[in-house]
């Protein structure tokens, strides 16, 4: 009668929601402040003050049917050409409107990209820990996933792993730097080694094989740490971009997808993307966000809190006894869980009304993720029983 996998997918919440939805519960029993929820990366700093007045300012002074009109498929072409701009001055690219594809966010970016690129038997590799949609995302478009076992000592590629997971049929190898849930950022010798592997196989095998850069966290990446642009050392890369984590505008669903020139049939590659897009009723992205990143893409963003959250976390963490890798980027911590059982460790730690998510969740058993993107304040007061959990080990 139905769909048994659409069903299964819109009624089995994931376990961060679950998790979220305890959270809210256990927040009417003993109030906001003493529930200490790091499950949901929902982005707690304020979107910057110049989005909303360039906003307003389009609400009341630009043309009412060019602001809720439908856009063209691919975006405004105002939009497109800034966001291109934007992306040239920082990495000396040679993008041209005709190379962006304005998208409902990064989801939606991904998505489109699995879809364009999609054909029988095709597979999609991704690393653990992962964003558990991939799974979904990929599997949604007849794909197959297949996951490249974690490196947990820095959270880079395990390489002799990542080569035995490619094969005749790989199609695309997603990657998210820097990292939900890890907190990593792929170094530049990462990337290279990634391009120069890639390169070799797509050569062993006669066909291309793509690199599907997932950059939502892209501006939040800490000192000592930068991010490089794939497409600058991998010609057959397409970026998904968004807007989400970079401005706070989680709900507004602002993003693209950039293809380089250089990429492999750029044109088969860009139509398959409008084509897929269709199909996905993806009409446009939303046309007053796309009039707000026509005048914004190159305002800085604002990561302050997320660097001070840091820190705050990190070094709470490993003086009650718990090791993780540094912060580097995105504003997630994964440390390794005090007992092997992830979930009985997030179980135990519901106690001290701390709300953690399980690694397995990411495809990585024996860790936990933290988001940190909430007040200092309450990071401040979870230390505590953070000391108290690590305790109960000891
Ligand atoms: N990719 C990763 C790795 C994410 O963590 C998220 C959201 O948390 C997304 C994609 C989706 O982001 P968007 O809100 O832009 O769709």
């Amino acid at each position: 009668m139905i769909s048994q996998t659409m069903y299964e997918l819109g009624t089995k919440k994931s376990t961060i929601r679950t998790i979220f939805e305890f959270g809210r519960r256990r927040a009417a029993e003993v109030g906001e402040e003493n529930v200490f929820d790091f499950s949901l990366g929902n982005p707690n700093v304020p979107t910057p003050a110049f989005i909303k007045q360039v906003a307003i300012d389009i609400l009341e002074h630009e043309e009412p049917r060019a602001v809720h009109g439908y856009t063209v498929a691919p975006g405004a072409p105002k939009t497109r050409e800034a966001v291109a701009r934007s992306i040239n001055k920082r990495f000396g690219t040679d993008y041209e409107g005709k190379n962006i594809f304005m998208t409902a966010g990064a989801a939606a970016a991904i998505t489109i990209s699995f879809k364009a690129l999609c054909q029988e038997g095709d597979e999609f590799i991704v690393f653990a820990p992962f964003f558990p949609e991939y799974r979904c995302f990929v599997e949604s478009v007849g794909g197959k996933l297949v996951v490249v076992p974690a490196r947990p000592s820095d959270w880079q590629i395990e390489f002799t792993a990542f080569e035995a997971c490619i094969t005749n049929h790989t199609k695309a190898v997603i990657v998210d730097s820097p990292n939900n849930p890890s907190g990593a950022v792929y170094s530049e010798e990462t990337i290279r080694k990634l391009a120069d592997v890639l390169r070799a196989k797509e050569k062993e095998y006669g066909h291309p094989i793509f690199l599907i850069s997932d950059e939502p966290y892209r501006e939040i990446v800490y000192e000592g740490f930068t991010v490089p642009y794939i497409p600058n050392y991998y010609d057959n890369t397409i970026v998904c971009y968004s807007y989400s984590k970079a401005f706070s505008l989680p709900g507004e669903r602002i993003g693209y997808i950039a293809v380089p020139n250089k990429i492999a049939s750029y044109e088969k590659v860009f139509g398959a993307i409008a084509g897929a897009a269709r199909v996905l009723t993806h009409v446009n992205a939303p046309s007053l966000w796309q009039h707000v990143i026509a005048r914004c893409a190159e305002r800085p963003s604002d990561i302050g809190t997320y660097v001070k959250n840091a820190k705050l976390l990190y070094d709470g963490l490993i003086k009650a006894g718990f090791s993780c890798v540094q912060p580097q980027g995105a504003f997630y911590l994964f440390p390794k869980a005090l007992e092997t059982d992830d979930y009985a460790f997030c179980e135990r730690a519901k106690k001290y009304d701390l709300l953690l998510v399980p690694g397995a969740d990411f495809g990585c058993p024996g860790y936990f993720r933290l988001a940190y993107c909430i007040k200092t304040e309450t990071i401040e007061r979870s230390l505590p029983l953070f000391e108290k959990l690590a305790a109960e080990y000891k």
